[in-house]
């Protein structure tokens, strides 16, 4: 399955939501902040940002320092267990996040399933009061590709990685390392 296929069920409920006004425009951000987000990426959502990031010449030494130095701040490579699965998540501000006005610059073709998922469920929010992971549409994108398992393990053993799940910035640099 292509990255758009992948995510069409999360993209299609958010553009629902947005036609009844349930969108984001009035927030500052809440959730691409270290006031909520700890979003964290298997090896595939990786492969899909890094990939975008390579094709549209933003994987610079730029970028990757300004990754480097989020990891430090939110000292993400500090990490609890073993960097596989339900290990504590620590919350950072993403560093795909251009501020209020032009919110985030990852495009949804490829941005990480949980961004998709988390939406308003009031009309105009503003704080994010209302906001939240939609579980059962997330599991239904899950459910609509069984082969997903497979290829992250396939990236797994074929990059020898040691990880299932990190936030973003540290997942892209792992990733790089790793041959992804
Ligand atoms: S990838 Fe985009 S939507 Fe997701 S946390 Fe970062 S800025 Fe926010
Ligand atoms: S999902 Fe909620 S917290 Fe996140 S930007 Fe939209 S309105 Fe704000």
């Amino acid at each position: 399955m292509q990255a758009l296929d992948r995510r069409k069920v999360l993209i299609d409920e958010m553009q629902r939501l947005a036609s009844e006004q349930k969108h984001c425009a009035a927030c500052p951000g809440h959730c691409c902040t270290s006031v909520a987000n700890s979003m964290q990426t298997t090896p595939i959502e990786t492969q899909d940002v890094l990939n975008y990031l390579r094709e549209s010449g933003r994987w610079n030494s730029d970028l990757k320092e300004q990754l480097k130095l989020n990891i430090e701040k939110f000292r993400l490579d500090h990490i609890p267990g073993n960097g596989r699965r339900n290990y504590l998540r620590k919350t950072y501000d993403c560093p795909f996040f251009a501020g209020k006005n032009l919110g985030c610059t990852i495009p949804k073709e490829v941005k990480p399933y949980g961004c998709l998922g988390f939406n308003p469920s009031e009309v105009n929010e503003s704080e994010g009061k209302s906001c939240s992971s939609n579980q059962k549409i997330l599991a239904e994108r899950e459910e609509s590709d069984p082969s997903e398992n497979e290829t992250n393990l396939r990236l797994t053993n074929l990059h020898s990685l040691w990880w299932d799940k990190l936030p973003l910035p540290l997942a892209l640099l792992e990733a790089e390392k790793s041959g992804l």
